[in-house]
């Protein structure tokens, strides 16, 4: 679950040893446990959330209560500053698919109560099997049910359960892009942001060729505007790459202020530096902002650095945990 067994030394203090996976699959489960009580109220006032379809086939009720649900691992993991680990994704989708079942033994638990049936009149798989065969697709809006789907009930029975696992790991996701600090076990945050900006403007660009159909002019204006900026940002990347957070700091700041809004460029690559809150790990994503011909917003990734792992220096051994 992504915690190392040997307590982390940094300089001569240590991190305490803690299993922060758990908790955050206890968060997990937390929210889970909210949503099914929520699932549940809204079927006993008739709206069935689970079998929520758009276009007849994406279980979109059943994806939007799984990323509810879901919501407990991604916050958790944020908040805890825990990354999670590609085993703690399996731990997810079991889960999930557990929540699922449990979902539906509620529901047949609720019906049981309702017709006062025992459960040797109805036993669970029974009334699973029962319940996708007789599935059926309403009309929004319309009262009238459509026709049992019989066999093909089991495969969008399958589709919900589907679509609630995967709704689960959605919250996550974004997680797992976020820049992380595995030593001082925290979630890197934004430090700063510079450019370099391309001598034409985005102004200036779109005058030309106004009249024409193929806008060669503006082609090449664009090109040229984007080749100066990537091959400038090609030079702040070789002097960052290998430099300490200080330096990466000093040389983005000489970069210079951005153009006022007036005076858009035609092309700018963006550098965002995000930073770990406690040493000097960080972390560069290096972006182009252009224009396409027809004047629409176009973007490109041109560049990451990553120097979390094992590239700065321990800190100062001044640590308070
Ligand atoms: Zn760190």
């Amino acid at each position: 679950m992504g915690t190392p067994s040997q307590p982390v030394a940094i300089g001569s203090t240590t991190l305490p040893e803690r299993s922060p996976g758990l908790l955050v699959y206890l968060c997990g489960v937390g929210t889970t446990a909210l949503v099914v009580v929520l699932v549940q109220a809204l079927n006993a006032s008739g709206f069935n959330a689970m079998g929520l379809y758009a276009n007849g086939i994406l279980p979109v009720g059943a994806i939007l209560v799984g990323v509810l649900s879901g919501l407990g691992y991604a916050i958790g993991s944020r908040v805890l500053n825990v990354k999670l680990s590609k085993s703690f994704v399996w731990w997810m989708i079991a889960t999930g698919v557990a929540d699922w079942f449990a979902l539906q033994y509620f529901e047949y638990a609720s019906i049981l109560e309702q017709y006062h049936a025992s459960p040797a009149a109805l036993g669970f798989f029974d009334y699973l099997t029962e319940t996708a065969t007789s599935m059926s697709f309403s009309r929004a809006g319309s009262s009238s049910a459509g026709a049992a789907l019989g066999k093909a009930g089991y495969l969008f029975k399958g589709l919900e359960l589907g679509g609630f696992a995967i709704g689960t790991m959605v919250p996550s996701w974004t997680l797992f892009a976020m820049p992380y600090c595995r030593r001082c076990r925290l979630y890197l945050k934004a430090d700063s942001v510079a450019g370099v900006y391309s001598a034409a403007t985005h102004a200036e660009v779109m005058k030309l060729d106004r009249m024409s159909m193929k806008k060669p002019a503006r082609t090449a204006a664009l090109a040229a505007a984007q080749a100066e900026v990537q091959q400038r940002a090609a030079q702040v990347l070789a002097q960052i790459e290998r430099a300490p957070l200080a330096e990466v700091r000093a040389a983005l700041h000489g970069l210079g202020a951005a153009p006022s809004r007036k005076d858009k460029p035609a092309a700018q690559v963006t550098f965002a530096v995000k930073k770990c809150p406690r040493c000097d790990s960080h972390h560069v994503v290096a972006t182009l902002n252009t224009y396409a011909v027809n004047g629409k917003i176009a973007t490109g990734k041109v560049a990451t650095v990553d120097k979390t792992e094992g590239f700065s220096e321990p800190p100062a051994a001044s640590i308070s945990v």
